[in-house]
C-alpha cells in the first residue's frame, strides 16, 4: 500500500510485523488480522495529508504476537530494511510491546553502519479502538523516521525517543510503557520534537552490513535468595554458547557455599560465555567490587556493565553468529558497539 507519488517528499517504509497496534477483536481475544492494518490506516486523516511524509507499508507474514518473535523474524525484519535500504529515508517497525526491546536490540547489532532511523513503535490499545495510543505513537513515529536525525535504532511510544538496546518495557497496561533507565531519552515529543543532539549516536560513514543471526543456544539466570545453584549445574554445560547472569545490584550473587563458582568455572572452559548483568534497571555492575561478585570474575564471567539483559541476550546472539573465537566474544561483550553499553 501507498500513501501518493510525490518524488520530492521524503519517503518511509512501515514494516508491520503483528502486536497490539494492528490487532483485530475476535471471539478469541485480539490476534493479527492479514490486511487489517491497511484498511485502518486509510481512516486516518493525518497519514494522508499533504504535508505527511510519504509511505509506504510491508506486511510481514505471518502477522505475530510479539511473543512469537525469534531469530527467524529478527533476520526477516533486518533483511527488509537491508534491501529496501536506499529506497527510504527512514524506517517505521509495527512490533508488539511485549519483546519490542529485544527486537530493537538485536537490530542494532544486525545492521552494522546504519545510517538511518529505525523506529520501532507499537501500541498498548489497537488502533482500530476508542483511546488508541497507536495513533500518536505510529504518526509520530514517521515523522521521526523521515527528519533524520537519530540514525539509529529507536523506539518511540508515548512522546519518548529512546535508544532501542537500552529501552525496556516497563509497565503492562500503562501508556507509558517503555523507558531507558539507564540512558537519556534522545528526544522528547511535545509542541516540537525535541531532540537530545548529545545523546544521539554519531554519523557513520561506509556502507550498511546486514548480519543475520544464528540459533544460538542462550539461557538466560536470575538469581533469588536461597537459589540452590546445582539445580543448573546440568544446563550450565558446552550446550549454552552464552549465559547471561542476572545478579543483585552491582553484580553479586548468593555465595551458596561455593556451589556456583565451580559451576561457572565448568561452563567457561566449556566454551560458554557469561556475561553479568544486574536486576537493578539502573546503575552498572561493578565486578570485584564486592566479594560477592570478585569470584565471578576469577571464573571467568565477564561484566554487561550497565546493559539490559534484552541488549545482552542479543548481542550473544549477534556476536556467536559472527564465527569469531570466544575470547574475542568476551572482550567484545564489554565494549559497545551500537551504544548500549557504558564502557
Ligand atoms: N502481546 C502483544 C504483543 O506483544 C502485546 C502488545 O502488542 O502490546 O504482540
Amino acid at each position: 500500500m501507498s500513501a501518493n507519488n510525490s518524488n520530492d517528499k521524503k519517503r518511509v517504509l512501515i514494516i508491520h510485523t503483528g502486536g497490539t497496534i494492528g490487532m483485530k477483536k475476535t471471539e478469541n481475544g485480539y490476534t493479527p488480522a492479514p490486511g487489517y492494518l491497511s484498511d485502518e490506516l486509510r481512516t486516518i486523516p493525518d497519514l494522508n495529508r499533504a504535508d505527511f511524509p510519504l509511505w509506504d507499508l510491508y506486511e510481514m507474514s505471518p502477522l505475530l504476537d510479539s511473543s512469537n518473535v525469534s531469530v527467524d523474524e529478527w533476520n526477516a525484519i533486518g533483511k527488509v530494511i537491508y534491501e529496501n535500504y536506499s529506497e527510504y529515508s527512514g524506517f517505521v517497525i509495527l512490533h508488539g510491546t511485549d519483546t519490542m526491546s529485544y527486537t530493537a536490540s538485536a537490530l542494532s547489532f544486525m545492521l552494522e553502519g546504519l545510517d538511518k532511523p529505525v523506529i520501532l513503535t507499537g501500541s498498548q490499545i489497537p488502533l482500530s479502538e476508542l483511546r488508541s495510543d497507536g495513533r500518536d505513537n505510529l504518526i509520530t513515529s514517521i515523522m521521526i523516521a523521515s527528519e533524520g536525525v537519530a540514525r539509529e535504532v529507536c523506539l518511540y511510544f508515548s512522546a519518548r525517543l529512546l535508544r532501542g538496546n537500552r529501552s525496556m518495557k516497563m509497565s503492562a497496561d500503562g501508556l507509558v510503557a517503555f523507558d531507558s533507565p539507564g540512558y537519556p531519552h534522545l528526544a522528547e515529543a511535545g509542541i516540537n520534537v525535541k531532540y537530545n543532539y548529545a545523546a544521539i549516536l554519531g554519523r557513520l560513514e561506509g556502507k550498511i552490513s546486514y548480519h543475520p543471526f544464528a540459533k544460538v543456544p542462550i539461557g538466560v539466570l536470575k538469581v533469588f535468595p536461597g537459589i540452590q545453584f546445582g539445580l543448573f549445574e546440568d544446563i550450565m554445560t558446552e550446550k549454552l554458547s552464552g549465559i547471561v547472569l542476572e545478579t543483585f545490584g552491582a553484580g553479586n550473587i548468593p555465595m551458596g557455599n561455593g556451589a556456583l563458582l565451580p559451576i561457572i568455572k565448568k561452563a567457561f572452559a566449556a566454551g560458554a560465555v557469561i556475561t553479568v548483568c544486574s536486576q537493578c534497571p539502573s546503575g552498572t555492575v561493578a565486578l570485584g567490587a564486592y566479594e560477592t561478585s570478585s569470584q565471578l570474575k576469577s571464573a571467568g564471567a565477564v561484566s554487561g556493565r550497565d546493559m539490559t539483559t534484552e541488549a545482552a541476550v542479543a548481542k550473544l546472539y549477534y556476536l556467536f553468529s559472527l564465527g569469531i573465537t570466544d575470547a574475542e566474544i568476551k572482550c567484545l561483550m564489554e565494549k559497545s558497539i551500537a551504544g548500549e553499553l557504558t564502557e
